[in-house]
């Protein structure tokens, strides 16, 4: 093969539709341990949905002790999915996705805090992105008869005295991730791409001749053996192991630590039909920042519904479906190390406390922080629901030190014949632009051959909107009428 992808999730999907446009000739095998495409958090249940471009949440725009408010990464994450909008777009004119509403859709992205200091701060971070292209028509509102229009379900039944805020984004969407994998993969194997599915990758080794051997164990132990050129390590949780597995040394130090995520979830039509937004609020004190809570609008697969959450937890598992062993099996020589500087210091920052806090929450009391979003939600008509598992990146900082990191990690081997993923945020909402950075580090000869190529895909590829405020004009509203949009 000239390409084996491990996972069949969007990051693998991604490729795999940038690589087969790129070279049709080449020969591809998708391997995935689950009978199905997006099974794991890729699958809309399993994630938030939000298309993360920095609309509503707050984490990516942290205020400075001096009182300023920093930008920088919401801008960057905006940047990120505009591209990913781009493809997007540019998979529906060719058909390889049906109509965009089966994956995305406007959901109007919402902050909302409560308290004078929250207030303040929300007031400061409007007046920071306001005027910056890639956020133009940001609305703000500290009365409350105007929240309520945009959102009805966090304004009814609180207290008239309490000092609110919000910020309102039209451009914001809600993404069926699940959808667009399963669309991709299934284009893929209408063009000749191979994918094994109930078949594990159990071994990546390398030959003498520099190619890779991919080992997997497929329905009833069959064991299946593929040569490759180069290899993508997609498979989400299992992305660790398998990249130790295959002995590059630059995955050596790395661990990684798995928190798990709940969710309240409602199917009540009538509630669904009063909250069409996505709100987002602002985390607890020590609560990492894929842990903030919102309450979201969602639709998958026509059927509408309301999550709240997540609420994180801690199991040693690293993927939804898989074992109990996995942590403790990432265990190495090279990370024992800064795995466990990681764990004092989390022990010492206020993780540990708000997992710990997070895991021994009844029910009851994780209902409280809805009814702090939600002053009127009846517990009778939530359910907790399990999402997906996030496994958060340890990166070696030297000797035995390691820092807990929240991004995405993407580690190439040095001669570019394998990368993989480690991570999970922003997400899958970053898919194409991870993706495109993927194929630049990899195979740096073609990127320059490939390019005119990729701009039909992504015309903006290389620039930043952020300093051409015509250009992001024009993106948005090419790909607001491409995926059916509003803004
Ligand atoms: C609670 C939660 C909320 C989130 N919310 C958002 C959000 O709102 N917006 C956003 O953009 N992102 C969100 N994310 C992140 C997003 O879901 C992930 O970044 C993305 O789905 C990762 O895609 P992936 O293809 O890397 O992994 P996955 O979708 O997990 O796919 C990996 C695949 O590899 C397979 N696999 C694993 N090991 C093996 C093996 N040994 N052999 C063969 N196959 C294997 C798995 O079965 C799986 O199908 C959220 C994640 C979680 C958990």
């Amino acid at each position: 093969m000239d390409v084996v992808l491990i996972g069949a999730g969007i990051m693998s999907a991604t490729l795999a539709s940038f690589l087969r446009e790129l070279e049709p000739s080449w020969s591809f095998q998708i391997i995935e341990r689950q009978p199905d495409a997006a099974m794991e958090s890729s699958n809309a249940w399993n994630n938030a949905g939000t298309g993360h471009s920095a609309l509503c949440e707050l984490n990516y725009s942290p205020q400075q002790e001096d009182g300023s408010i920093t930008i920088t990464n919401a801008v960057k994450v905006n940047e990120q999915f505009q591209v990913s909008r781009q493809f997007w777009a540019w998979l529906t004119k060719q058909k390889i996705v049906k109509d965009p509403s089966t994956f995305i859709r406007t959901t109007p992205h919402m902050s909302f805090v409560w308290g004078e200091k929250d207030v303040e701060f929300l007031r400061k971070r409007y007046a920071a992105l306001k005027d910056h292209p890639l956020f133009a028509g940001m609305e703000y509102s500290e009365d409350l008869a105007q929240i309520a229009k945009w959102a009805p379900l966090i304004a009814i039944g609180r207290k008239k005295d309490q000092a609110v805020a919000a910020t309102y984004a039209l451009a914001g969407t809600d993404v069926n991730f699940g959808s667009l994998t399963r669309q991709l993969i299934a284009s893929l194997e209408a063009k000749g791409v191979e994918v094994k599915y109930e078949t594990t990758v159990t071994d990546i080794k390398r030959k003498k001749n520099g190619k890779w051997v991919v080992t997997s164990s497929g329905v009833n132990g069959k064991k299946n053996v593929v040569t490759a050129k180069y290899v993508f390590v997609g498979a989400g949780g299992g992305a660790l192991s398998l990249l130790q597995s295959s002995g590059i040394k630059e995955i050596q130090g790395f661990g990684a630590f798995p928190v798990s995520g709940q969710f309240f979830k409602t199917t009540n039509p009538e509630l669904v039909q009063r909250h069409n937004t996505k709100v987002y609020g602002k985390a607890q004190v020590g609560a990492p920042p894929m842990s903030v809570p919102h309450l979201d609008s969602r639709t998958v697969d026509g059927e509408g519904a309301l999550l709240f959450g997540p609420y994180a937890g801690f199991t040693p598992k690293f993927l939804k479906y898989g074992s109990r062993y996995e942590l403790l099996g990432s265990l190495r020589f090279r990370n024992l190390l800064p795995d466990l500087h990681v764990g004092l210091k989390t022990l010492g920052d206020g993780l540990m406390t708000y997992l710990i806090s997070q895991v021994f929450a009844s029910k009851k009391k994780k209902f409280e922080s809805l009814l702090d979003f939600m002053p009127t939600a009846d517990p009778r008509d939530w359910e907790l629901i399990t999402a997906g598992q996030r496994v958060q990146v340890i990166r070696p900082e030297g000797g035995a030190k390691g820092i807990l990191q929240f991004g995405t990690e993407v580690i190439t081997s040095e001669d570019g014949t394998m990368s993989g993923l480690l991570g999970a945020s922003p997400g899958a909402s970053t898919a194409a632009p991870i993706m495109i950075d993927v194929l630049k580090r990899c195979y740096p000869q073609r990127y320059e051959e490939w390019l005119p190529k990729l701009k039909q895909m992504v015309p903006s590829i290389g620039q930043a909107l952020s300093d051409k405020p015509a250009l992001a004009k024009k993106t948005l509203e090419s790909t607001a009428k491409a995926l059916k949009l509003e803004a």
